[in-house]
């Protein structure tokens, strides 16, 4: 994975001050790269088997949405405030640069459903920790979480269930 770096770029100072923002907009407008990008999560998660796979808002979605439509599972949005109707469960968390709430529909999901989670970038942890809290609080069995990049020197993963999937493709 790691010739794939090369169309990643760098923003500085992007959306805050100090932090180098990691645009991965490049592999998804070059479908090879994308898929050979996605082909280890594929693998993975065909092989975890859950029903549903969530995507966190707004650039988790994007992969989430495409790997649950190829391999015919069903695909959960994790969303910012006020986006979803009807009753919503929510939890506010602490992101790399500022706050934030993730919330996801109350009734959405059966039950002990495995669900795993899928975020483009794994930073400081909070975010993939709050939407595991949330799956949880739904009632849903939480399998595991995936990342397309992975900033490792912010520890992330020490915030998420060590018992659980973490996996990560790129990392830095
Ligand atoms: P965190 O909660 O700190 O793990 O932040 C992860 C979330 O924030 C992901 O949804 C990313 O899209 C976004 N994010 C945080 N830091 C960066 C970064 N340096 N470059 C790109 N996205 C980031």
């Amino acid at each position: 994975m790691e010739h794939i770096k090369k169309y990643i770029s760098e923003i500085k100072d992007y959306p805050k001050e100090g932090i180098v923002f990691k645009d991965i907009n490049p592999i998804y407008k070059q479908p090879k790269l994308w898929n050979q990008l996605m082909l280890p999560l594929e693998k993975l998660i065909s092989e975890a088997k859950p029903n549903y796979i969530a995507g966190i808002e707004s650039r988790g979605f994007i992969s989430a949405s495409a790997l649950a439509f190829k391999l015919e599972l069903g695909f959960i949005p994790i969303r910012k405030p006020n986006k979803l109707p009807g009753k919503v469960i929510g939890v506010n968390y602490k992101l790399e640069y500022g706050e934030d709430r993730l919330e996801i529909q109350q009734n959405l999901i059966e039950r002990n459903s495995k669900v795993i989670i899928l975020d483009d970038l794994l930073a400081t942890g909070g975010t993939a920790n709050a939407a595991g809290n949330l799956i949880k609080e739904a009632g849903a069995n939480l399998i595991g979480y995936a990342f397309l990049v992975e900033l490792t020197a912010l520890e992330g993963r020490n915030k998420l269930d060590s018992n659980l999937l973490i996996e990560s493709l790129i990392k830095y």
